[in-house]
């Protein structure tokens, strides 16, 4: 059963490093965005009742006020029944808005799994970062979450920020994991053309982070979140479900602008224009395009061990692997940067931080 995601494309403010599609909004922008989204929903409504997963992502979703939120949750369900059913639901949440109120709306909704922001413990990084929350207002947001009831949150985190050295980064692995998390999303910082930081010339660290990251994954093995992904990391059982499908090159939909769907066979990108797609929407015309391919043969089955090489487990090593990539396979095994285990093929563990030489033959 595919996966549905929803994408919520308003932030309070612009982070320096972000290249998602997202933007600060009012709370009329808000309100005409929730009509649009409605609608596309309905015209999805062939596939309702299917979805086995939800991720509600963005952006910021929990900016929506509580009438905001309602109106989503009464949308989503139009189309995925009742979010409690459903094998996973994520919502992802920024510490300036999530407070005690809103926590219970969600938990009542029947959200099961939230993810907070958090990058860095050090307030001065999180300034340097354009981040509107401080690390006190991450702690009241999670305690107003556990307080809740939830007991799978994921923190996300961030190595390599500018001017962050290895001292920062320990403790705030070691800020992490004292309130326990069930799951943590950690990734080395990129900068990317179009943000902030490109503007202001902030460069990346690749030395650096590199020596981080692997600092960091080893702190939070040996705490009891293994790494199931490239960049994710989680208590058993608490993998996400959702994300997991992705990886398996499962079926999903995506909703809103610059959301991502992959139905039969076919993938395309709704416009990341938050205006065009609200236009469209509202004209009773489908969401502008980025892309929109049909992937068969060779790209298919690339796509495929790309997919499944980010994770630890890796892929199952089928037929048209071995037919269709026998040189790229046999040239990264000599290389050292993926193993055969059994009858599966992974990338070496030490070698996860190079995952993208790996890709590169499969492009
Ligand atoms: S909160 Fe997340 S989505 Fe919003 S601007 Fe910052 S990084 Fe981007």
């Amino acid at each position: 059963m595919p996966g549905l995601y929803i994408h919520i494309p308003f932030c309070r403010a612009k982070c320096g490093y972000c290249d998602f599609a997202s933007a600060p909004g009012t709370t009329d922008e808000i309100d005409v965005f929730l009509r649009a989204l409605e609608l596309e929903a309905a015209s999805c409504a062939a596939l309702a009742g299917q979805f086995s997963t939800l991720y509600v992502g963005g952006g910021t979703p929990s900016l929506l006020s509580p009438p905001q939120l309602e109106k989503l949750f009464a949308i989503l369900e139009k189309l995925a029944g009742p979010v409690k059913d459903l094998a996973e639901a994520t919502f992802e949440a920024n510490p300036e808005s999530l407070d005690a109120e809103k926590a219970g709306l969600l938990k009542r909704a029947g959200v099961g799994r939230v993810s907070l922001g958090l990058q860095a413990s050090q307030d001065a990084l999180l300034r340097r970062l354009g981040r509107v929350a401080m690390s006190g207002d991450f702690l009241k947001a999670w305690d107003a979450l556990r307080a809740a009831g939830f007991d799978n949150l994921n923190a996300d985190l961030m190595c390599g920020l500018p001017g962050q050295t290895p001292a920062d980064f320990a403790e705030a692995i070691g800020w992490l994991l004292r309130l326990k998390p069930e799951h943590v999303s950690f990734y080395a910082l990129e900068v990317h053309e179009g943000t902030p930081f490109a503007a202001a010339g902030v460069k990346e660290d690749p030395e650096g982070s590199a020596g981080m990251y692997e600092a960091g994954a080893a702190a939070l093995q040996a705490a009891g979140l293994g790494r199931y992904e490239i960049s994710n990391f989680a208590r058993p059982g608490r993998q996400s479900l959702h994300n997991l499908n992705y990886w398996a090159q499962g079926e999903y939909l995506g909703l809103g602008p610059a959301a991502a769907s992959y139905l039969g066979g076919e993938r395309r990108a709704n416009t990341a224009d938050t205006a065009a797609y609200v236009k469209a929407a509202l004209a009773g015309a489908p969401a502008p395009q980025q892309y929109r391919e049909t992937l068969t043969g060779r790209a298919r089955t690339a796509e495929r061990i790309m997919l499944g090489l980010r994770r630890t487990a890796g892929i199952e090593l089928t037929d048209d692997i071995f037919i269709e990539f026998k040189d790229e396979t046999e040239r990264l095994l000599k290389a050292g940067l993926i193993e055969r285990g059994g009858s599966s093929l992974r990338i070496k563990p030490e070698r996860l931080y190079v995952s993208n030489a790996v890709f590169r033959e499969f492009v």
